[in-house]
């Protein structure tokens, strides 16, 4: 079977379960088998320390190899060839983390967000080279003759003869070569992707921001070329249960009048 032709949203959607916070869970603190008073209300007050997220950083380290790898140079790659200049294992937990920070940040910027615009969290990108090269061509090659084919001729990757030695001679479409350390090159390939027009179109959950159901803060992406309804919600779960959610505040509003 021919390897899939990655399309850009394809490349995007590499990253997207790690930025979602898919690749951890959280884990909650043991609680004491018996309470003490003053031992409950601690708990309450540090309800956020009770909880630690626990993040496979195995695949996100995979995440991020395949994101990077999959940028050839072809089209839905942006024309972008990447070359990093280190070892996805070498990035250590502390470093992935503030990757996906970085990239969480670039993501919601494009929505707006006034405390992540421009001024406030520049994306700096350290090391980052670019070199604009030719798109890789292969050279034709004379084709000798044998007896079923008695006639020796240039073979291209695209056609013979002539056609073999105009497309090697042709006007050449630029690749741009990115080369750097990952925690440079990653952001730079994704800013690359979600700029380009008719590339990725990013979208929200339709939970967010809707109190009190604002617990679903992920993103996803939608091809812009796919035709229908817009997807509304990161997954159809997550509709089913907003669903639910706004069904069960109905009716608690609904008994709330009846005994005012
Ligand atoms: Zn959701």
């Amino acid at each position: 079977m021919p390897p899939k032709t990655l399309t850009s949203t394809d490349r995007l959607q590499l990253l997207l379960p790690w930025l979602n916070g898919d690749l951890g869970r959280d884990v909650s603190r043991a609680r004491p088998a018996r309470w003490r008073v003053e031992e409950r209300r601690a708990f309450d007050r540090g309800a956020d320390e009770n909880v630690q997220t626990w993040i496979d950083y195995q695949q996100v380290r995979a995440a991020v190899d395949d994101f990077v790898k999959s940028f050839d140079g072809s089209e839905g790659a942006a024309h972008l060839v990447a070359k990093p200049t280190d070892k996805v294992e070498a990035l250590s937990e502390a470093a992935l983390d503030r990757l996906g920070a970085a990239l969480t940040c670039l993501l919601e910027q494009g929505f707006g967000e006034p405390m992540l615009q421009g001024d406030l969290c520049p994306l700096v990108l350290t090391g980052v080279e670019l070199a604009a090269c030719p798109a890789p061509r292969e050279k034709p090659r004379w084709r000798k003759a044998t007896k079923a084919n008695p006639r020796v001729v240039l073979v291209g990757p695209s056609g013979l003869g002539a056609q073999a030695r105009r497309d090697w001679l042709a006007s050449g479409a630029y690749v741009l070569r990115v080369r750097g350390p990952l925690v440079a090159v990653v952001p730079y390939l994704a800013a690359h992707l979600l700029l380009r027009a008719g590339m990725v179109a990013l979208k929200r959950c339709a939970r967010r921001d809707q109190p009190p159901w604002a617990d679903c803060h992920k993103v996803f992406v939608i091809d812009p070329t796919r035709r229908g309804r817009p997807q509304q919600f990161c997954a159809t779960s997550c509709g089913r249960r907003y669903k639910e959610q706004e069904k069960m505040m109905k009716s608690r509003r609904r008994r709330g009048r009846k005994k005012s």
